[in-house]
């Protein structure tokens, strides 16, 4: 079971969730957030240490501290505060460190914090409600991260390793360990977190590593909708999805999940639910292997924002594989996310993020002049991902999908269909991306629940 920021975000959110978690049958291992709006805390501290440092630790320490006063006893509180105590401790100790002792995770280091005290409030509210609870970090737990910093990736095999020796102990003898999500260690023990919303990833992994029956993202919204609620306020949940259709809408922007959850539950066929902390009763969206299909035209549609079209111009491109895949090669030593490509036959066109742009130029302009001939970058662009049944292979699709965009007066940049039966993206600029998606959602979710 995973909650999110929302859900252990104040007193009456961590009641809420302890009775979920106490209520619920079986073994369990919950994995938590931070509280709501520590981890953007946590980010603007980074981006200005010197001004910043005292004024965190004290609002960290109380806004933790202002919830354990008001939900334990004397005693328990005693309790929390010999686990609360050493950890905040090393927090301060960390912020207060000279620039000589913080190394290549330090970021990382500083934003996870969060995770270590959500963690710690809620394991000893289920202590107080008289069941036996553990709170365990990811050190303790041996979740093993690789990579860039603030971009970890789980390493899944020696995670399962490590959970089998570290955490099943607890739950064999009835205790639910409550563990920190968000990041992972490296092998050298340095925290390394998953990218931001990297809790519901974390919790994929926990679920993976454990052999987990099912997974539970316990959210502030009724399950995986047709649209974001906040752009599309008639966005309705939806019951079942695939496992394809929810990683490609988390990857193309629906926030709801990080984009890299599906992948460790769907290695071992783990079902995965989203559901609403605050409306426990509910049944939420059940995501798996299967799911009746219903030859709906558009099911969700998501949008990532903040893209760069990069349009490398080489001669006859068409007619040398060797030019583009040594195009690719050298933007992939950045190591960068590439979330579309087309081509024509003198033109390859990237999308990239826009904080990406930089790096990826720099690289293009190690490639002779022959091979690269000019780039061109459109900045400031969105990607619009549509999901639903047999896109590719049902009539009329595109002419209809894109009639509806004409209508908003957008203009398409660039388009990606065919790949997939199940979805068709495309972009636009992102000061159209909003409207957009409302008409999309109005003309095809909304008229076809209708
Ligand atoms: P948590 O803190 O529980 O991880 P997040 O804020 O990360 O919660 O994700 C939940 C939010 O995702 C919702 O409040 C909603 O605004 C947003 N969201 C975006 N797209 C979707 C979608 N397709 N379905 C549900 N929620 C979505
Ligand atoms: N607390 C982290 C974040 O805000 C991770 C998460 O909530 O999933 O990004
Ligand atoms: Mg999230």
């Amino acid at each position: 079971m995973k909650f999110g920021g929302t859900s252990v975000g104040s007193l009456e959110a961590i009641e809420r969730v302890s009775k979920i978690i106490t209520e619920t049958k079986g073994n369990k291992v919950v994995v938590t957030s931070a509280m709501s709006g520590i981890t953007n805390y946590l980010v603007a501290c980074c981006e200005d240490l010197k001004n910043k440092r005292e004024e965190t630790i004290a609002d960290f320490e109380e806004r933790h501290l202002a919830v354990a006063r008001a939900m334990f006893d004397e005693k328990q509180y005693a309790a929390f505060m010999e686990e609360f105590t050493p950890r905040f401790e090393a927090f301060k100790k960390l912020l207060r460190d000279d620039k000589a002792a913080r190394g290549a995770y330090f970021e990382d280091n500083v934003t996870s914090q969060g995770e270590r005290f959500s963690s710690l409030l809620l394991s000893h509210k289920i202590r107080a409600m008289g069941y036996k609870s553990v709170a365990l970090t990811s050190e303790d737990c041996g979740i093993i991260a690789e990579g860039k910093p603030l971009a970890g990736n789980a390493n899944l095999r020696m995670t399962e390793t490590n959970m089998g020796i570290y955490v099943m102990p607890y739950v064999s003898q009835g205790i639910i360990p409550i563990i920190t999500g968000f990041y992972g260690i490296t092998q050298d023990e340095k925290p390394l977190t998953f990218g931001r919303g990297g809790s519901d990833y974390a919790a994929a992994v926990v679920a993976n590593a454990l052999n987990a029956d099912t997974l539970e993202i316990w959210t502030d919204v009724d399950g995986f909708m047709s649209a974001d609620p906040r752009v599309v306020p008639n966005a309705v949940k939806i019951d079942e999805m695939s496992y394809d259709e929810a990683a490609e809408l988390a990857y193309f922007g629906a926030k709801v999940l990080h984009p890299r959850t599906i992948e460790p539950v769907r290695k071992k066929h783990i079902p995965l639910k989203v559901r609403n902390s605050f409306k426990p009763e509910e049944q939420g969206t059940l995501i798996s292997r299967y799911r009746e299909i219903h030859d709906e035209m558009l099911r969700s549609v998501a949008a990532k924002t903040d893209l760069s079209i990069v349009t490398i111009y080489s001669p006859e491109v068409a007619y040398r594989p060797d030019v583009v895949s040594k195009i690719l090669k050298k933007i992939s030593e950045n190591e960068d996310a590439i979330y579309s490509i087309s081509t024509t036959l003198s033109t390859i066109a990237l999308l990239i993020h826009n904080n990406d742009v930089k790096s990826t130029l720099s690289k293009l302009y190690q490639m002779d002049n022959e091979e690269v001939e000019r780039i061109d970058v459109l900045s400031d662009v969105a990607l619009v991902c549509c999901v639903g049944d047999s896109l590719m292979s049902q009539y009329g699709v595109c002419g209809d999908v894109f009639s509806a965009v004409k209508e908003v007066g957008a203009n398409v940049c660039m388009i990606s269909e065919g790949a997939s039966d199940i979805s068709l993206n495309f972009v636009v600029p992102n000061s159209d991306v909003f409207s957009v998606v409302k008409v999309l959602h109005e003309k095809f979710v909304e008229k076809e629940s209708a």
